[in-house]
């Protein structure tokens, strides 16, 4: 018997099953090959703050602390580089920005990652002249890297290619069956997929579309990443990535000329270089109500899992994520309650019988 089947292969489902993994615990992994997830045409950015408003994310420093260690070990154990620490250079439209970046460099929290000193030289590559605050401590995750590494060199065997059908699942108390197998448990880490799960679709996933495009400029050469209406990170060669829209009405999955126009202008505001645009790509970020992640048991089955909402920061709770659910789930260690499917209890209305 399996210990556990893992439905979906995103952040939420590579860092479950390196949790297992660490824990010799055995796992396979259905991953849909026609749906490709937010994981991989997400940029990576690995940042705690929030620019817009400057403020920190929720448990921000937390969750920063604990990717940060996360990462570098996982490098030493895959012998591998996927984490870059890159600073952010927070460029500035108004005098006012400028001000509000010093007084918020100030703040507990944030102290730890605005560097209060503002940079008033002019990049000859970027049209805004107003000067930028640098965002210390934070990096970029190659997430397409990270996941093929895992999935072609580490664990190979613990895959198969093909979309979870979730009418094949037969629960008991003790085990779930599926298409042969049994296992322990199941955990399903699907992201915006959730919509389609019969156990779990009755938590309010919203989803929140995101365009971006992937842009070649010889020209631009920062090694570091650009927030300035769009984040410009940079991947390899001449190739950046830009975005991202945010739409939370649209759940296709198509880029639409609408977000290429609007992440055009954005760029055409920021950067003073031409560009070719190489790739257009548009993902469905799993986001959720009230803003916070999505762990738990199911509320009629303690044998199926969930691992999802990871929103717009997976790359930077997902690690500890994983680690409080591992401990919820095999410990029975309690979950904070921020993240607790327990929190939406009165949404759950249908009876599903699990074990009928
Ligand atoms: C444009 C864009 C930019 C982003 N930029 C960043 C960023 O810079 N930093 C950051 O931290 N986050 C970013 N995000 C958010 C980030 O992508 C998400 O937080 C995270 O990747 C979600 O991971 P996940 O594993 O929950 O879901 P996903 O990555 O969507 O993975 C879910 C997987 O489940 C599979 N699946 C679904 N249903 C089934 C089924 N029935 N059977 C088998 N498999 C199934 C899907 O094929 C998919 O591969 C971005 C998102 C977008 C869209």
């Amino acid at each position: 018997m399996l210990d556990t089947l893992i439905v979906g292969y995103g952040l939420a489902g590579f860092q479950l099953a390196w949790q297992l993994k660490t824990h010799n615990k055995n796992f396979l992994i259905f991953s849909d090959p026609y749906i490709e997830g937010a994981s991989r045409n997400a940029a990576g950015v690995c940042n705690p703050t929030v620019l817009k408003r400057y403020t920190l994310a929720w448990q921000g420093l937390a969750f920063s602390n604990y990717a940060e260690e996360h990462y570098a070990n996982l490098e030493q154990q895959l012998n591998h580089n996927f984490f870059q620490k890159l600073p952010i250079h927070r460029y500035f439209f108004s005098t006012a920005e400028q001000n509000e970046w010093y007084t918020a460099s100030q703040k507990p929290g944030l102290i730890h990652f605005l560097n209060s000193e503002i940079a008033h030289e002019a990049e000859p590559t970027m049209k805004r002249q107003l000067g930028y605050g640098i965002v210390e401590q934070v990096g970029r995750l190659d997430i397409k890297g990270l996941l093929d590494h895992f999935k072609q060199k580490i664990a190979p065997s613990s895959f198969r290619e093909a979309s979870f059908d979730y009418n094949a699942l037969q629960l008991t108390p003790e085990q779930i069956s599926y298409q042969g197998l049994t296992a322990k448990r199941i955990v399903f880490c699907e992201g915006f997929g959730l919509k389609t799960n019969p156990w779990f679709n009755y938590l309010p996933l919203l989803g929140s579309k995101g365009e971006y495009l992937i842009i070649k400029a010889p020209h631009l050469i920062p090694d570091y990443l650009i927030k300035g209406g769009v984040f410009i990170v940079p991947l390899k060669a001449d190739l950046y990535w830009v975005g991202a829209t945010f739409s939370p009405q649209d759940k296709t999955l198509h880029p639409t000329e609408k977000g290429k126009n609007w992440l055009r202008q954005k760029l055409e505001d920021l950067i003073n270089v031409p560009y070719e645009i190489h790739t257009h790509g548009a993902a469905i970020r799993p986001t959720v109500i009230d803003r916070r992640p999505l762990l738990g048991a199911h509320p009629q089955a303690p044998n199926i899992f969930v691992f999802n909402g990871l929103g717009t920061r997976g790359a930077l709770m997902a690690p500890l994520l994983s680690k409080w659910l591992y401990e919820f789930i095999e410990n029975g260690k309690q979950l904070p309650e921020e993240v607790a499917i327990d929190r939406f209890e009165n949404y759950f209305s249908t009876r599903l019988e699990p074990y009928a």
